[in-house]
């Protein structure tokens, strides 16, 4: 079932969240067959960067059955395919291409300015890895997607050490005592997009969560942002890619895990977890896949 409410997240009566990672990313054994710290001298991936404007869909044939496989598998599997409103594809859609980011800081431990800036710049980058697969493909319609972290949840305000100017800083808790950004201010409370509830209005709100939860080993993943270990992440700053983030972030714009099945030919993908630390040409088609179909489902091209 893929629309659950997760038990960690308190959700309001009438959200229904959608967590596609389930319970497995959560399993730290699931990714203990890669690093837990990929090489910060990775390449970056420039091929992946289509040299000319394209539309359709098009892909490499060895990678159109598998592809189809996916994207078949997802249509007969997803509960709510189209009808869902909330997948990071809408989520920019009514931002006009931004992502405005909240920290829940599930952690008793200081967090120094210079770390915050520093999460928010890996955050971006790792948003960066999947998004430039999208940049000029099929029309899609920004050229960059400015990713920002505007706000931290924390359980008290002196936690966070220098200056906090920029950023809203939340002392809210969810129904778990968990630190949460302002349910008034968050797109999952308000998928119509009324913030009037927010101080700072719509532009001071949020359209997902960054969870980084002490103790945590896996990861989870869905339309409400993504949860991964708050020593995992501090620890990965210095790498190239974040790999249980870049997995979950996949989540986040409806990708799926493939804990019960792999796609013909396919078996190393950062989306299959635990097999690639990177994002590979086949994760990027399954993004385009989604952009391609999902677009002109919402006649958005
Ligand atoms: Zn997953």
């Amino acid at each position: 079932m893929r629309y659950t409410a997760p038990l960690t997240l308190a959700l309001a009566a009438s959200v229904t969240a959608v967590d596609f990672s389930g319970s497995h990313d959560a399993n730290s054994s699931v990714w203990s067959s890669v690093p837990n710290l990929p090489a910060s001298a990775s390449p970056s991936r420039l091929w992946n960067r289509p040299f000319k404007r394209q539309s359709g869909w098009n892909p490499p044939s060895n990678l159109a059955n598998a592809l189809k496989e996916v994207w078949d598998h997802c249509m007969s599997t997803y509960s709510n395919f189209w009808g869902f409103k909330n997948y990071g594809w809408d989520q920019i859609h009514a931002t006009g291409g931004k992502i405005n980011v909240c920290v829940r800081w599930e952690s008793s431990t200081a967090v120094t300015e210079a770390q915050r800036a520093q999460v928010a710049s890996v955050y971006a980058a790792q948003y960066q890895k999947w998004f430039s697969w999208l940049y000029g493909y099929d029309n899609f319609p920004y050229s960059k997607i400015d990713v920002n972290v505007v706000g931290w949840a924390v359980r008290d305000k002196s936690l966070l050490q220098g200056s906090t100017s920029g950023i809203t800083v939340y002392t809210d808790k969810d129904a778990d005592g968990i630190p949460q950004c302002s349910e008034a201010c968050g797109r999952f409370f308000h998928q119509d997009g009324n913030y009037n509830s927010c101080p700072g209005g719509a532009s001071a709100h949020y359209d997902h969560s960054l969870w980084l939860t002490d103790g945590f080993g896996g990861g989870a993943g869905g339309d409400w942002g993504q949860r991964i270990g708050r020593e995992y992440f501090m620890g990965a700053l210095g790498s190239s890619d974040v790999h249980i983030l870049l997995h979950e972030m996949g989540h986040t714009f409806g990708l799926d895990d493939f804990y019960d099945w792999t796609p013909t030919g396919q078996t190393n993908f950062i989306m299959n977890a635990g097999s690639s630390t990177v994002i590979t040409d086949f994760d990027g088609w399954m993004l385009r896949n989604w952009w391609n179909g999902l677009s002109r489902n919402r006649g958005w091209q």
